[in-house]
């Protein structure tokens, strides 16, 4: 029966090359004859060992997870597998910490936020709304997993890098010798090569794709507000964790509202006789028709506020107000009937009336004009 290297390292059968390296590093600390003198002990180490050199090499690993052992007398293993010791540089980095290396980088790394951006119409920011959207990210390859590795195949270790992640270079200056380390080139850094990628996603373990998805938007919302979708982001190369998804709020502009937070303004025109007299109007606001009553003797420029007709308060409760400006318009063309009661009119309140003079201007006898006559 063959041996479980797997469980002798104490790590999952799917464990990267990282996975071996830590567990391996861990047990070494443990079990190393320096610091443990026990036979038990020795022998428990010189199975650590051999567990770590089987399943640090990929071919090796291999012929292991097809139930075979590549150290049987008739395991068959291509090349020979009289290597160097592999565990000499590991047994350094466990007792030494690997301090002069940061050492290979992670092919798996979180992924990042993705932002989208979604237009909505003023009654869908206010009162809110369960909108349907379309997310294009990166997403977990289902093939391998994250892996990138095709089925049964794993990572293998860089021969130029040693697994190391980077090579060193030593250059001779005046001040001396310079080393500098630098990713290897060869693995970008990441001190495993693929040798068969999965073919879905060509060993990067995410795939793009589109996805509906349904964000509920609170009443409320304000142009260029972000709504968080935890985890909904691009996933990591190596089918690391997702980022999160942004929904940014963009408000179409409405046709008579203007929004100034959470108030809502419009403008009315009402012709001078009404603004004079007073009159009903009917305002349409978000929540339907609403009647309005302008008072006798309104001015230009008058504002009205209808109360709680603005957008809900996001946080809290209560609403804005809906501000109804007045445009006082005066008639531009008056037939002959309207002129003679307008100057009726202005005289009956003493006003002095500019008279047309033969060239077709205007000559002014009001003298205080900017005193006026309210
Ligand atoms: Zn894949
Ligand atoms: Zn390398």
């Amino acid at each position: 029966m063959a041996k479980d290297y797997y469980a002798i390292l104490g790590v999952r059968p799917d464990a990267s090359p990282d996975d071996l390296k830590r567990a391996y590093r861990k047990l070494a600390r443990q079990y190393h004859p320096d610091v443990n003198p026990d036979p038990v002990a020795q022998e428990k180490f010189k199975g650590i060992n051999t567990a770590y050199e089987v399943l640090s090499d990929p071919k090796r690993r291999e012929i292991v997870d097809l139930g075979g052992d590549p150290l049987a007398p008739n395991g068959g293993v291509p090349g020979g597998g009289a290597g160097p010791f592999v565990g000499f540089q590991d047994i350094m980095d466990a007792f030494f910490g690997g301090t002069t290396s940061r050492g290979p980088r992670q092919r798996t790394r979180p992924g990042s936020d993705a932002i989208l951006r979604l237009d909505l119409d003023l009654d869908e920011t206010a009162f809110g709304v369960e909108a349907p959207i379309t997310v294009e990210t990166a997403v977990l390859c289902t093939v391998c997993t994250g892996a990138g590795t095709a089925a049964g195949t794993h990572p293998a270790s860089c021969d130029v890098c040693g697994g190391r992640g980077e090579v060193q270079s030593v250059q001779r200056t005046f001040l001396g010798q310079v080393v500098s380390a630098r990713p290897c080139p060869n693995c970008q850094g990441f001190g495993t090569v693929i040798p068969h990628p999965c073919p879905t996603c060509g060993g990067d373990g995410r795939v793009r794709t589109r996805r509906s998805l349904t964000v509920k938007i609170p009443a409320g919302v304000e142009d260029g507000m972000r709504i968080r979708l935890p985890q909904q982001g691009e996933v990591g190369p190596g089918g690391g964790p997702p980022g999160d998804l942004y929904v940014e709020i963009h408000e179409r502009p409405h046709d008579v509202y203007s929004r100034k937070d959470d108030d809502l303004h419009c403008r009315v025109s009402v012709p001078m006789t009404a603004a004079a007299l007073g009159t009903r109007l009917t305002i349409k606001t978000l929540d339907g028709e609403e009647q309005v009553d302008v008072r006798a003797g309104t001015q230009p420029n008058s504002t009205m506020r209808i109360r709680g007709k603005g957008v809900p308060h996001l946080r809290g409760t209560g609403r804005g107000d809906l501000f109804v400006h007045l445009d006082v318009r005066t008639p531009v063309k008056l037939n002959a009937e309207s002129e003679q009661l307008l100057r009726d009119f202005a005289r009956t309140r003493g006003e002095e009336v500019a008279e047309l003079t033969k060239q077709g201007g205007f000559f002014s006898r009001m003298r205080d004009a900017f005193n006026g006559h309210p």
